[in-house]
């Protein structure tokens, strides 16, 4: 008898790891394929479609307030060239940190284009200059978040990204130190919590864990090119995780020529979760001929264990249909 109840409590306690190991879906900038990126809607939108994280990535205004953001310039994803002009460092580009959030909430934000064109960077997506979008307050997006788990009865997770951090405190103001304890008051602060901060910055990965006392998941991003094999057991004492570019995960320039690399088996042995960035249906991966061929590669092959993507329902779709969600 005892036998047989230790069978059944090892058998759910295996089915409890397989369960809480499964990928996780990471919206990219929300359901960004979609809707102007990082607007509240694009949000909602990859929500419904049931990603397991939604990303934030946080710059902080003039005023000190956290803004979800990918740039730290305004230039490409609103019109503060035509509203504020004469508001242009020298370089020639509008940085959030120059304006008040309520300058900034005089904004409209639009779908990503390259300002010296005025063309859309990505042509088939949402359609510049159309409807109505702002740029959301971290604060506002949590709280949206929050309210939809409850009105939806799922939890969509977070996963904020410290923008420049280091660049940030060259101006004068704390990023981290500011971001950190308003995770902690929406009730993100540990392991157990449906949050994951990213960096690129390792040292600032490593402060965060130190000296900022973070307790909950935190993932260091590679920045293109840049693979630090050797330094993944060390990165593990501080980091939850590591997320590369897709082409560290599988290299090559076509299908044919296309190989797995041995990252997440590293990763995997260094025990960091592997979370690369970022596939996207309109800009493949060169390795890949379609969607499917790419999560194919990246899931089953490479064993990864999450994915940003721009279109989270096609990953989410993929993964259920393979037994996976
Ligand atoms: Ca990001």
């Amino acid at each position: 008898m005892k036998t047989i109840l230790t069978a059944i409590l090892c058998s759910l306690a295996l089915s409890m790891v397989a369960q809480t190991s499964k990928p996780v879906v990471i919206a990219h900038r929300g359901a960004s394929g979609y809707l102007p990126e990082h607007t509240l809607e694009a949000k909602v939108l990859a929500h419904a479609m049931g990603a397991d994280f939604l990303e934030q990535d946080v710059v902080l205004t003039k005023d000190d307030v956290p803004i979800v953001m990918h740039d730290t310039q305004l230039d490409t994803i609103s019109d503060v060239a035509q509203r504020f002009p004469d508001r242009k460092r020298a370089n020639g580009h509008y940085y959030a940190l120059d304006f008040t959030l309520a300058e900034i909430k005089q904004l409209h934000a639009n779908e990503r284009m390259n300002p010296k064109t005025g063309r859309a960077v990505f042509p088939n997506r949402f359609p510049l200059g159309r409807s109505s979008f702002q740029i959301p307050t971290l604060e506002e997006e949590l709280q949206l978040i929050q309210g939809l788990n409850k009105t939806c009865g799922r939890v969509a997770g977070i996963y904020p990204e410290i923008k420049q951090p280091g660049w940030h405190r060259k101006q004068g103001h704390d990023i981290s130190r500011i971001v950190l304890p308003i995770l902690r008051r929406y009730g993100y602060a540990t392991k157990q919590d449906p949050c994951w901060i990213q960096c690129f910055e390792p040292d600032e990965v490593k402060r965060i864990r130190t000296e900022l006392g973070w307790e909950g998941r935190l993932l260091l991003l590679l920045p293109p090119g840049w693979l630090t094999r050797a330094n993944m057991a060390e990165l593990a004492k501080v980091a939850d995780g590591i997320g590369p570019e897709l082409s560290a995960i599988v290299s090559g320039t076509s299908k044919a020529d296309r190989k797995v690399t041995d990252f997440v088996k590293e990763a995997h042995a260094a025990k960091l979760s592997v979370h690369p960035y970022t596939l996207r249906a309109d800009d493949l991966p060169k390795f890949a001929d379609s969607m499917d061929d790419a999560l194919e590669v990246l899931f089953t092959e490479a064993q990864i264990d999450g994915l940003f993507s721009d279109f989270p329902d096609m990953v989410v779709k993929w993964l259920s249909k393979h037994g996976a969600r």
